[in-house]
């Protein structure tokens, strides 16, 4: 046998192994382009991204307004009762699952229970409070028929209406945004003139609890009314009232926002007024159904409640 033939056959057979060893054992990148033009079949598809876009509106009516039907399949929710329990943790699970913070305020005014519900996102200024009560009327008292005014209201349009709005904006607002917006659902608002009760108890313990000046507040309240006619109230702000009917305006929702003074209310902006806050009170108060057994989700429109979602929207991008 030839010494040196050997050798090459050694030689040629270690190399071939060793070029084994490093296609199959060592990783290699790759640089085969059909491997990175091909998308893997397990890869998600982009519209599956779970993180929400930085611009995710514009508002959606459809969407609040299943966030009306879905408190209206709950029940009235009268302070003290399971439907009343329910909703507050359904806005905490709704918030959250948007990215907001949240957190219960859990208190009592004038001897009874307070549970507001605050959603925040972003810090620092301007701070802007977006407010809606989320409680029902214990009795439709302006019912015409006297057996149903010892029932509780529905609370489609007063109540259910506001958190649907509140709820729809925490999905659509950008994350990214340059303010410190809060929303607030107060307990608690419709219990006036009824013994032992008043108005507005979730407000005004949450402003008495507040620290720091909020730049605007804004609370909306009776807002679905599928024939909205919001006029401007006497108590507010007039300038931010000014501001956000200018706004409605001009994304056409002219008709809705009606840029005459008419009602003067106390509502949750009250407390917020009396501390020497910016608020104002948007709200339609010719709502035939008020306190009422009919006050029910088809007296409420998708529209009616987009117009105000949206108008608030744009307001919220626009302010500095
Ligand atoms: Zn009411």
């Amino acid at each position: 046998m030839n010494n040196r033939r050997s050798i090459f056959v050694i030689l040629v057979f270690a190399l071939a192994v060793a070029a084994i060893f490093v296609a199959r054992v060592l990783p290699r990148p790759d640089t085969s382009p059909t491997a990175t033009t091909v998308p893997s079949v397990t890869a998600p598809a982009p519209t599956a991204a779970p993180t929400p876009t930085p611009t995710p509106g514009p508002f959606s009516g459809e969407n609040a307004m299943r966030h009306v039907v879905t408190q209206m399949e709950m029940g009235p929710r009268v302070v003290g009762t399971e439907a009343h329990a329910r909703v507050v943790e359904w806005i905490r699970g709704e918030a959250e699952a948007q990215g907001w913070q949240v957190e219960i305020q859990e208190t009592t005014w004038q001897n009874q229970p307070v549970r507001n519900v605050i959603a925040k996102l972003g810090s620092g200024t301007p701070w802007v409070i977006i407010g809606a009560h989320f409680d029902s009327r214990m009795v439709a008292d302006k019912d015409l028929d006297p057996e149903k005014q010892t029932q509780p209201v529905p609370g489609a349009n007063d109540g259910a209406s506001g958190v649907a709005v509140l709820l729809e904006l925490a999905r659509v607002l950008p994350r990214d945004l340059d303010k410190q917006v809060w929303l607030v659902f107060f307990d608690s608002e419709d219990n006036g003139r009824l013994p032992g009760w008043d108005w507005i108890l979730g407000s005004r313990a949450f402003v008495d609890a507040l620290e720091g000046t909020p730049d605007s507040v804004v609370i909306v309240d009776m807002i679905g009314d599928a024939d909205l006619n919001i006029y401007k109230e006497r108590n507010s702000d007039p300038e931010l009232t000014d501001e956000i009917w200018q706004i409605a305006a001009e994304a056409g929702y002219g008709e809705q926002f009606i840029p005459e003074l008419k009602h003067s209310m106390l509502d949750d902006h009250t407390p917020f007024l009396e501390k020497g806050i910016r608020a104002i009170d948007i709200i339609d108060f010719d709502y035939p159904y008020w306190h009422t057994s009919e006050d029910t989700a088809d007296k409420v429109s998708a529209h009616s409640l987009e117009a105000v979602g949206e108008t608030l929207r744009l307001w919220l991008l626009k302010e500095e």
